[in-house]
């Protein structure tokens, strides 16, 4: 916790990072965006910041969000993309006027075209998910075992095994559960 609010959970796939920013959803739902504040925070550790957010510009996040989450669920289990999902990818991709700078120390940078545009941060997320759904990218779109849970996230383990989002969250619960329930069998 930060200033009372959830901490991030931090993964190295952009589109996926983000849509952790909500987790729980099939059961105590942890919000870890909640105020404008906060995605800021959250778009400047992902290498996106920018100075400013409204609240207009934290819902449009928030679509955005749960569009990826619902296009990657669909993706995963071979079902339809939902259109309006796909739409809304699709018009965060084109608002957004990001563009990509290479440092002197060979790695990418992205620059927004103004501080304030939000708008041009989520088009980098919108693309990043694009390309992960249409797996363009080295690794597996899953979702994650916990059924409170079962954010999507982006494998990219040699074995393509993983079974949760988050090794130290779900992985741990679900592993306390089930010694739990061992000894209780035992006991
Ligand atoms: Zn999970």
């Amino acid at each position: 916790m930060r200033d009372g609010f959830p901490d991030f959970r931090l993964g190295s796939v952009l589109a996926t990072s983000f849509t952790g920013t909500l987790s729980e959803r099939h059961g105590d739902a942890v919000e870890r965006i909640p105020t404008p504040q906060r995605l800021v925070d959250w778009l400047t550790v992902s290498g996106l910041a920018v100075d400013s957010c409204t609240p207009a510009q934290l819902d449009l996040a928030r679509e955005l969000r749960e569009s990826i989450h619902a296009v990657a669920t669909a993706a995963v289990t071979h079902d339809p993309l939902p259109p309006s999902a796909v739409q809304v990818i699709n018009d965060c991709s084109a608002e957004g006027r990001a563009a990509a700078f290479l440092t002197p120390e060979g790695k990418r940078q992205w620059r927004l075209s103004s501080a304030s545009r939000v708008e041009d941060a989520l088009g980098v997320i919108a693309a990043d998910a694009i390309s992960i759904v249409a797996g363009e990218r080295d690794g597996r779109l899953a979702l994650c075992a916990s059924p409170t849970c079962r954010a999507a996230f982006f494998d990219t383990s040699q074995s393509r095994t993983r079974k949760w989002c988050d090794m130290n969250t779900c992985g741990n619960r679900q592993k306390k559960a089930r010694f739990q329930a061992k000894q209780r069998s035992l006991g």
